[in-house]
């Protein structure tokens, strides 16, 4: 009999909240323990392995999961090929090049025989070598943006969302080096042998990070408005029209960008539609 399928998901850190979210609208039912290391899916033909978010390529390379979740930073960092199923969307950031608000430095080039503190070893070291720019890259474990001050190097390489941390300790990026964001891999193995189970994991998170981005609108409107209204619509596909008692009377419905709601209703009101709601779309397969 072939085990649960399993996956590593980070227990720790900034990836914890969004993932068990996903997994959660996803309709998978488990308890999200703050210690547990497994969790049994009840729903679902599945075991959560809560892994430190560093360890999560090395557990899905070596078949200890066939699925997990983790930075596309940390799978570059690992140098491993595991594959990559799907983005997905969240833990944005980027692997930035940065050096104090007083420093010359404009670009990577400048930093040529100088210092580059770091706790991203591979990727910077292979970043520099690749355009051949001689850099002494010096480790850190963490906290690299206090390096400059202390005097520890002339620039640090670290994760960069909002950017507020480099504000806040005096720096400026000159360089983007990496575009991260969290990532679903599964394990060489299980995608040859598992094929149908991966997808049907892929197909869950997928329907349910594209119905985060739509809502489904419905409204009533004149017969005679319809094509100024299906302009304003372009939905998935065309958009559904249905007769009303009254004559000459249509309802719309139509699947549209979340962000563009706000902007839509004036519009679609303007062009003669009344009555408009607007509903969360649970799933979204297309
Ligand atoms: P953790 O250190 O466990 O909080 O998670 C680190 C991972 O979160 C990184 O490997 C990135 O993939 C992701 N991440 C997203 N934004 C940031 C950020 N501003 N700083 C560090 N890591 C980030």
């Amino acid at each position: 009999m072939t085990r649960r399928l399993r996956l590593a998901v980070p227990n720790k850190g900034r990836l914890v909240e969004p993932t068990v979210g996903l997994l959660h609208d996803a309709g998978l039912v488990f308890e999200a323990g703050e210690r547990a290391l497994v969790a049994r899916v009840q729903n679902f033909d599945l075991e959560i392995l809560f892994v430190r978010t560093n360890d999560v390529v090395e557990f899905v390379n070596d078949g200890v999961a066939e699925l997990g979740v983790t930075g596309l930073d940390l799978v570059a960092e690992s140098g491993t090929d595991v594959p990559q199923i799907r983005k997905l969307g969240y833990g944005r950031c980027r692997l930035t090049i940065a050096v104090p608000n007083d420093s010359p430095f404009r670009a990577a080039e400048d930093l040529a025989g100088l210092r580059v503190a770091t706790s991203h070893l591979g990727l910077t070291r292979r970043y520099f070598e690749a355009r051949s720019i001689p850099v002494e890259v010096i480790p850190v474990s963490g906290a690299a943006e206090v390096a400059p001050r202390l005097g520890l190097a002339e620039a640090i390489v670290d994760l960069v969302s909002t950017g507020s941390t480099l504000v806040v300790n005096g720096l400026r990026p000159i360089e983007e080096i990496f575009a991260s964001e969290a990532v679903l891999l599964a394990n060489k193995g299980a995608v040859r042998d598992r094929p149908d189970l991966i997808d049907s994991i892929e197909t869950m998170l997928s329907a349910t990070l594209a119905a985060r981005d739509r809502k489904y609108l419905m409204m009533n409107a004149p017969m005679a408005k319809l094509s100024e209204l299906e302009r304003l619509l372009p939905g998935l596909e065309s958009p559904s029209i249905i007769p009303l008692a009254h004559e000459g009377m249509i309802a719309i419905h139509s699947v549209v960008e979340a962000d563009r709601v706000w902007s839509l209703l004036p519009r679609l009101k303007a062009a003669g539609a009344s009555g408009i709601l607007i509903l969360p779309i649970e799933k979204l397969v297309s």
